[in-house]
Formats: C-alpha cells, sequence, structure tokens
C-alpha cells in the first residue's frame, strides 16, 4: 500500500503511514526536544514559560503542551527582526518574510537542515497532490521574500519534477509557457489561477493546455472555487496550506481523494482551541489551529496561534496515509466579519456567489459604519452573458443573491453589480475585505 502512492518519489513515504501510537510517541520525543531548544535558546520565549511558571520539565506527556504559552503573531514583531532565532546567525542560510500586512513584515529563518526539511515537505505535498517526476510544473507563486515560489521550488526538483520557475505575473506570458511547454502542474494562489484561466480563454487557448494538477493555497478558498478550477483548467485543484511562521507551504496537504489536508506530524504537532479562552478542544471540534514545529532549527515555534479556523480529522484516509486532516480553512478568527452581530468569513460569501449563475468568482467586500451599525456592500462581477440580458435580469439577479446571503448565511447587504473584469485581478493573494472602518 506504502508504495502504491510513492513509487514515483524518492521522499520516505513510511512517516506518511505509521500507526497512531507510532505517531504519538515520535511526537511526545521531538516535542520534549523542541521545548528545551525553544527554552534554552530563545529569551522572548524562556520569559513568556518563566511568567507563568512553567519549565521544559513540565511536559511529561505530550497532553501536558496545553500548559505552555502560545507564541503569538506580535512576538515576531516585539522581536523584530531575528530575536525569535534559536541559533546564531552563522547558521542561517536563509532568510524569508511573510507578505506583512500591517506594520513590520515577520521574518523567518532556516539552517541548511530547515531547508532540507522544507524541501521534503513539499515534496510531499506534491506526492500528495499526485505529482511526479514526469510532471511540469509551472511555478506562478511568487519568488523573492514570500516562501511560495522558492518554497514549491525546492520541493518539486527534490521529487525530480521539471520546474519552471517563472513567479507570479505577466499573465499573457504565463499562458504562453503553460502551452508552449506543455505545463501539467500547476502552483499559485487559487485566485490567480482563475485570473489566469481567464487569460487562457480570452487568448484561446484553454483546449490546448496540458495541465493535470494544481496546487493551490496561501489563501483562503471555497468548494465551489473548487468546481470553476477544475473546469476552467481541466485540472484536479488540491488545497495545499502552510504559512511563514512555521515553514511556508508544506505544513499540510490534501491528497487526490480531496477529503482534507493531511498534516506533516511528523514535524508539526497540531491542537485546536477556543480562540477566545485559548482552551484546548477535544478532536473533531472547530476552532483556531495551533501549531508547534518540532524539528525545525532557526527557528522552533511553540503553540502558534495561527488564527486559521479549521478542524481536525483522525480517522484514516482513503489514500492510507493515517496523519490526520484537517479541514478546509475557512478564514481566520481575525478576519472574520462581525455584521449585525453575524459572524461572516469572505469564503463563505464566496461559496454562495459560487453557486449563483451569471456571477463570476470575484468579488470585493466593503465594510462601513454608517451611525453604530456596520454594513456591508457585496461588489459581484456579472458573466458576459448576464450583460447581453436587459437591466431586469441585473435586478434580479441582485435579489438572488441578497436572498441567498440571506438564507444561508442570515446576513443582508447590498449587491452591487459590476462588469466583468472591474474588479482588481491579483497576482498573488486576492485582497476580498476592504474594510473603510479602519480608514
Ligand atoms: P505565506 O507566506 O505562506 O502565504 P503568510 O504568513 O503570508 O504565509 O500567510 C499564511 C496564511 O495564509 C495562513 O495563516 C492562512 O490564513 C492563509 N493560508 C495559507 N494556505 C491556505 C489554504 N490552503 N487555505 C486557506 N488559507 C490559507
Ligand atoms: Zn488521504
Amino acid at each position: 500500500m506504502v508504495t502504491s502512492f510513492a513509487s514515483n518519489t524518492i521522499y520516505n513515504p513510511l512517516y506518511e503511514c505509521m500507526a497512531r501510537d507510532e505517531i504519538t510517541a515520535l511526537q511526545a520525543r521531538r516535542m520534549k526536544d523542541v521545548i528545551s531548544r525553544a527554552y534554552n535558546h530563545v529569551p522572548a520565549y524562556r520569559r513568556k514559560c518563566q511568567e507563568i511558571g512553567v519549565t521544559p520539565m513540565h511536559l511529561e506527556r505530550l497532553e501536558d503542551l496545553r500548559h505552555f504559552p502560545c507564541t503569538v503573531k506580535s512576538d515576531f514583531r516585539d522581536n523584530y527582526p531575528f530575536g525569535m532565532f534559536a541559533v546564531p546567525m552563522e547558521e542561517v542560510v536563509r532568510i524569508h518574510s511573510s507578505s506583512g500586512t500591517t506594520g513590520k513584515p515577520t521574518v523567518v529563518g532556516y539552517t541548511a537542515n530547515d531547508i532540507q526539511l522544507w524541501s521534503e515537505v513539499m515534496a510531499r505535498t506534491m506526492g500528495c497532490a499526485g505529482i511526479t517526476r514526469k510532471d511540469v510544473i509551472q511555478i506562478c507563486y511568487g519568488y523573492g521574500l514570500f516562501t511560495g515560489g522558492l518554497g514549491v521550488h525546492y520541493g518539486a526538483e527534490r521529487l525530480g519534477a521539471t520546474v519552471i520557475p517563472i513567479s507570479g505575473g505577466n499573465t499573457k506570458r504565463q499562458v504562453m509557457i503553460m502551452e508552449d511547454y506543455g505545463s501539467t502542474a500547476l502552483a499559485s494562489t487559487p485566485s490567480y489561477a482563475l485570473y489566469m484561466a481567464e487569460v487562457a480563454a480570452e487568448m484561446g487557448v484553454r483546449d490546448r493546455l496540458k495541465l493535470r494538477v494544481g496546487i493551490f493555497g496561501a489563501e483562503p478558498w471555497s468548494e465551489g472555487m473548487r468546481e470553476d478550477l477544475e473546469r476552467e483548467l481541466g485540472l484536479k485543484a488540491i488545497d495545499i496550506y502552510g504559512m511563514s511562521e512555521l515553514i511556508g507551504p508544506g505544513v499540510s496537504s490534501e491528497c487526490e481523494h480531496q477529503c482534507g489536508m493531511h498534516i506533516f506530524e511528523d514535524h508539526f504537532y497540531p491542537e485546536i482551541i477556543d480562540p477566545e479562552t485559548e482552551e484546548v478542544l477535544p478532536p473533531g471540534s472547530r476552532g483556531e489551529l495551533v501549531m508547534t514545529t518540532m524539528t525545525k532549527e532557526a527557528l522552533p515555534v511553540i503553540r502558534y496561534r495561527t488564527r486559521d479556523i479549521t478542524s481536525l480529522t483522525y480517522e484514516r484516509c482513503a489514500c492510507g496515509r493515517t496523519l490526520v486532516r484537517m479541514q478546509r480553512v475557512t478564514g481566520r478568527s481575525d478576519d472574520m466579519l462581525i455584521i449585525r452581530g453575524v459572524n461572516v468569513f469572505p469564503s463563505q460569501i464566496e461559496d454562495v456567489l459560487t453557486h449563483i449563475e451569471g456571477t463570476a468568482p470575484h468579488y470585493q467586500i466593503h465594510v462601513r459604519r454608517e451611525g453604530t451599525l456596520d454594513e456591508l456592500e457585496l461588489w459581484v462581477e456579472v458573466t458576459e452573458s448576464v450583460l447581453k440580458d436587459e437591466i431586469r435580469s441585473l435586478e434580479s439577479l441582485s435579489r438572488r443573491i441578497n436572498a441567498e446571503l440571506q438564507s444561508v448565511l442570515n446576513i443582508s447587504c447590498r449587491v452591487k453589480l459590476v462588469e466583468p473584469k472591474t474588479i482588481e485581478r491579483s497576482e498573488g493573494k486576492a485582497k476580498r475585505v476592504i474594510d473603510h472602518r479602519q480608514m
């Protein structure tokens, strides 16, 4: 069974099929090690532990991890740029940083071993997606400080696939190369993939593309978006997950069964907490994902609060992997919109839209405060075919959107239909929410 999904790969698939008690034993050993390393070599983490009176001695079993302090994004900012590193700078061979939407970006570092580890988990990600050394993979994640491009790149080379390191942008050229070089695999954000599909259709080359699988991540997306991508690009769309603080892409990935992302649990230990109380929730609960990197050297991160909302399934997957699966991330606990008391994630709005004919999955959510109430205005692109009908159909379309949002999400909003291609396209992460309340 092991070889059935890994016969073409050179990474070690055994770690993906261990019995649960073996995984737990391995994690317990590695967890002790990483807690000691963080405590001994990262003064900021040691201080946090001392404040609540815990030391590495308090970790006897894995369950004891919940007594250790969480790490949050602001810890990186407070110790900017290199204060969270656990090794001297001469051990660090690579620096990356997060997209940094507000304030200083988060800086992360890697030792030579960390780069090996990263390549390994990215090779496994591609193995999960069914990519092999026979594939030609076009990597449209940005290269540079962003972890996406180089992360996928090293993993693809490790796997032995043929890499086209094209990075993001220049979309017509992307499509031309996709056609001419016969790319069979695509790595990009889902929003950029959709844009490339649109451009490919305009250029009239869609039927000549050879794409068969796409690994999409770095931003939340919906099942509806998956259907669109699979239909428009003729590929299997695989959800992949990661973040710079933990390593970059390569934390978890869907397999070909597309039923949740397998977490590479021999390196990353997941917990689900209640974002309000930080209490660890029982298996199966939805809540905020908290992750500990057990094997990283330069930047060991203990109980990192990802802000991502998901749940974990420990049932064995049809693919044979025993690794726990995390469900599709529906949003972040901090980009959650609260509209008149109702919690809404942009991805839920997207899911509603993708099921309404006549709308394109290009949208923007504008939040304004009028008096004391938050008002939500949803800009949605209509398809060309809707424009050809007369005004009445536009009216009924916006009524339909409103009714669906009301019935599915229990929110009402102003719907503004806009012409095709008027909402700004992204070459990386799409900006879905424009919050005028902070401006
Ligand atoms: P990266 O540099 O890997 O994009 P960032 O730190 O900039 O890392 O962003 C990481 C965040 O991106 C995650 O915390 C999560 O919110 C989002 N993200 C990454 N992959 C996915 C995914 N597959 N589904 C939903 N959100 C994702
Ligand atoms: Zn699986």
